[in-house]
């Protein structure tokens, strides 16, 4: 077996053993793969074992390796595992003037973290004819991050993007601290999850609003305890 292989099977086993500890339904947990330190051989090589979510933090990068799995995918129909399309989806800070770049690749942006993007979003979406998954960015870590908006500003933003014709708000992504402490991951994490069940009990954005996207290679077994939907998992893959 590759190591990638290996890589990827322990990842599915721990996050099946994380979920069965923590009274889960597997599939209401889904594995993006972070593709941004890959190599294209690699990526194939996940993409064989039917992995059809992938993430990247950089348009620029986003560009060049979704063209390059496109036409890998082309070639591939059909061969063993490998999926007839992917869902591609932006994890990293998204400037303005990038946004048409990256609705006409991803799905489903996880990093909108404010109203003036949301507007760009939702305005370059209804020009590309189609409505953009977001979600909405929190920085639930209590110390000041570069990104995400302040828990105290996260239903109100909910409520804005909720207005938006063009968007569709499926859920909210946080990081965690970049910190060793786990409890202060947990922490944080755990801030995310009533968050978002105070935004879902206020039926803001309604039944489409399901999504906590948390957790990363270090810390998605605790995560998946506190409720995340997505992972975004690059590095105990790639490196
Ligand atoms: C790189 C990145 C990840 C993946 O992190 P790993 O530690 O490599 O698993 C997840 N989310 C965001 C926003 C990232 O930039």
């Amino acid at each position: 077996m590759s190591i990638i292989t290996d890589k990827l099977k322990k990842i599915q086993d721990d996050v099946n053993n994380a979920c069965v500890r923590a009274g889960r339904n597997r599939k209401n947990v889904k594995i993006i793969i972070v593709t941004k330190t890959a190599t294209l051989p690699a990526i194939q090589e996940v993409l064989r074992h039917g992995f059809a979510d992938l993430g990247e933090n950089r348009v620029q990068h986003l560009k060049q390796v979704s063209d390059e799995v496109g036409a890998f995918l082309k070639e591939n129909h059909g061969k063993e595992a490998v999926p007839s399309k992917v869902h591609w989806h932006m994890i990293g800070h998204l400037q303005r003037n990038k946004v048409k770049q990256t609705l006409q690749i991803c799905e489903t942006i996880h990093s909108v973290d404010t109203l003036r993007l949301a507007e760009e979003i939702n305005t370059q979406a209804h020009k590309l004819g189609i409505h953009a998954n977001v979600l909405l960015q929190v920085n639930c870590s209590g110390e000041p991050q570069k990104y995400g908006a302040p828990v105290g500003a996260a239903i109100h933003l909910a409520e804005q993007f909720d207005t938006m014709p063009n968007i569709r708000l499926t859920g909210l992504m946080t990081m965690a601290p970049l910190t060793m402490d786990k409890n202060r991951v947990r922490a944080s994490f755990a801030r995310a999850r009533e968050l978002f069940e105070e935004i879902h009990g206020e039926r803001i954005a309604g039944s489409k609003f399901k999504h906590l996207s948390m957790g990363m290679s270090q810390d998605f077994e605790i995560a998946i305890e506190e409720g995340a939907t997505l992972l975004r998992i690059g590095s105990a893959i790639f490196s």
